[in-house]
């Protein structure tokens, strides 16, 4: 398969030396593109700003914030495309405004910050990017883990939701293990139980496969 994948935070400017982020190391997105690249697969990478090493074989694209990441996905899926695995925490929100030199401190004792929506890119590939593959979300959520996780599944017109729990501190955000659930557009579900990143990237990418081929 040809795989496209979207991993790591995204950065939105405040200023110059300040930005808006969130805890994604991009690890399980890696790990993801590790695994599809040991199995055979030919990984697109679209990655955002992260401590780690791309496997040699992917096609790598960085980008740093939520709307070069929307480019740079418009830009290289398409037909040829036939599995695209949004694991990125891209931001919902970004400054309106980022300030051309550095903002400096003043007398007043809070101020005031104010965003914007960023396009959500998944919610775009099906329609706007006209894409007809096997389309994979995921989902961290600290709280009503299924409801959140089927809501995604029905409004962004993914085959699957991989959601996991972020606020045990074991496991989630920058930890090399994970614990998953996966919601099917059939209704189906499934637990991953706690393992590390790189296991769990190899069967999820066994289960893309069944995925892609029952579908064909
Ligand atoms: O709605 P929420 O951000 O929780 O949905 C998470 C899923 O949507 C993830 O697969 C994430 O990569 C994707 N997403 C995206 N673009 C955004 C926001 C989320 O592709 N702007």
């Amino acid at each position: 398969m040809k795989i496209l994948i979207t991993a790591g935070p995204t950065r939105e400017a405040i200023d110059p030396v300040r930005y808006i982020s969130n805890r994604s190391s991009g690890k399980m997105g890696y790990a993801i593109a590790e695994a599809a690249v040991a199995a055979g697969h030919e990984v697109i990478l679209i990655s955002g700003p992260v401590a780690l090493s791309a496997p040699e074989q992917a096609h790598l694209t960085q980008v740093t914030t939520a709307e070069e990441m929307y480019a740079a996905v418009a830009n290289q899926i398409g037909e040829q495309v036939d599995l695209a695995v949004f694991c990125a925490a891209v931001a919902d929100y970004r400054p309106v405004e980022a300030a051309e030199q550095k903002i400096k401190k003043s007398h007043a004792e809070q101020m005031t910050l104010v965003l914007e929506k960023t396009r959500d890119i998944l919610a775009n590939v099906r329609g706007k990017m006209n894409f007809p593959g096997l389309l994979v979300g995921f989902a961290a959520e600290t709280n009503d883990l299924e409801k959140h996780a089927r809501d995604k599944l029905s409004k962004k017109k993914c085959d699957l939701i991989v959601a996991n729990l972020v606020n045990d501190p074991e496991t989630g955000f920058d930890v090399d293990e994970n614990e998953l659930q996966l919601f099917y557009a059939d209704g189906q579900s499934e637990k991953m139980p706690r393992q590390t990143k790189t296991l769990l990237a190899e069967k999820l990418i066994e289960i893309f496969a069944k995925l892609g081929e029952a579908r064909s």
